[in-house]
């Protein structure tokens, strides 16, 4: 790769939440950035702010169909003259669990087939490629906190299992291209985020208790509450991304830990219930909290051991969670007044 010239990222899924961050993450490191979206689940509107900029290009695509630079960029004045990309990013698929069961067989096709062809283009151009995964690959874990060594405790029909089977699928295909093809590889498995640019409709906890405590409805915990998650806000996330994607990766490291992945989370482990009752306090709402049945398979601790990212990238997160909760409070405030309008 020349290191006099622009770099160029290819990323798909890039109008979703984490997705548009990372666009607004290396456009500002002075990448140019080709974005790929079919909105199944994104926002035209992540990325709005972007489409004048003389270094983003939109492209409305299906990834689990082959990506051809040429083709994607054919017709382009702004974007790169050359077909060349130094960095393809692979964040699209259905994310939350309402958005992967109403979409089973897509989620499995592009943790598979979207992956597949993500790396074929990384490989066409001997990118650096970096997949999204998930702390999902450790499904109901039976080890807490969960290092990258857990192997996990997944069920292979269960409701969860087409996100999960996917995202295990997706990291042992990037792992064949690495031993294979020699690919330049880094697996993010990205613990629960939350920030700005969540849908309220999206279903996960914080949106949903943000949308509900802002609406004045009751706040829908599901079990007793007593289950938990390890919350990480997004620019703690994308800057841990953006570190794992262009640390220089040497030989003594490979031979340290192979270190192929990498978990991405905040360890500040905390039950849902005190989830509920600190969105209640962030947004200064009277809601109650009532219960309904837990989910099936949903796992009852979530916490990551970042021991291998403060060692390899130097990072951890710096923003704790009732922080995190009042700076995203204003967007939810903002987004509902908007969903009320439409
Ligand atoms: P999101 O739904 O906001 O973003 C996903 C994006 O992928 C959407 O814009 C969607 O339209 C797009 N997409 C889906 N299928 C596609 C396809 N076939 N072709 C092109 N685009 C497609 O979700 P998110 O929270 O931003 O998650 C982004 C990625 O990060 C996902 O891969 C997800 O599994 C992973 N991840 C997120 C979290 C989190 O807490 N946000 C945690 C773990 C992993
Ligand atoms: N949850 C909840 N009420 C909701 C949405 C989610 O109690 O309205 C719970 C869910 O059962 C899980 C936790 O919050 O235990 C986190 O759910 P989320 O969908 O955010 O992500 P997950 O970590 O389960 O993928």
């Amino acid at each position: 790769m020349a290191e006099d010239r622009q770099r160029r990222t290819l990323i798909t899924g890039g109008s979703g939440f984490l997705g548009s961050h990372l666009c607004d993450r290396l456009l500002a490191e002075g990448h140019q950035v080709l974005c790929l979206d079919n909105l199944i689940t994104g926002v035209s509107t992540n990325v709005d702010h972007l489409l004048e900029h003389p270094d983003f290009i939109f492209r409305s695509h299906d990834v689990t169909e082959p990506i051809y630079l040429r083709d994607l960029l054919a017709g382009s004045t702004t974007g790169p003259a050359d077909p060349r990309v130094d960095y393809v990013l692979h964040f699209a698929s259905p994310a939350s669990p309402k958005a992967y069961m109403r979409h089973p067989i897509h989620t499995l096709k592009v943790g598979a087939l979207g992956t597949h062809n993500a790396l074929g283009l990384a490989k066409a151009h001997d990118a650096t490629f970096l997949l999204a995964s998930s702390s999902e690959v450790y499904g109901d874990p039976e080890v807490n906190p969960q290092p990258e060594s857990y192997s996990g405790n997944v069920s292979p029909i269960g409701p969860r299992s087409v996100y999960d089977e996917a995202k295990r699928f997706a990291e042992a295909m990037t792992s064949a291209y690495y031993h294979t093809h020699g690919l330049d590889v880094r697996i993010a498995r990205i613990f629960n985020t939350y920030g700005p640019r969540m849908r309220v409709d999206d279903g996960r906890a914080v949106p949903t208790f943000m949308t509900q405590a802002i609406g004045g409805e009751p706040l829908t915990v599901y079990g007793d509450g007593s289950q938990t998650r390890s919350l990480c806000y997004v620019d703690d996330t994308v800057e841990g991304i953006f570190r794992l994607l262009t640390h220089g990766r040497s030989k003594d490291q490979e031979a340290e830990d192979d270190a192929l992945v990498v978990n991405i989370g905040n360890p500040q482990e905390v039950t849902v219930l005190k989830i509920a009752e600190e969105v209640i306090s962030a947004t200064g709402s009277i809601s109650s909290i009532t219960f309904s049945p837990l989910p099936v398979d949903d796992p009852k601790t979530r916490r990551p051991d970042i021991s291998l990212a403060r060692r390899l990238l130097g990072w951890e997160p710096r923003i704790g969670r009732l922080d995190g909760l009042k700076r995203v409070a204003p967007y939810f405030q903002e987004a509902v007044r908007a969903a009320v309008k439409t």
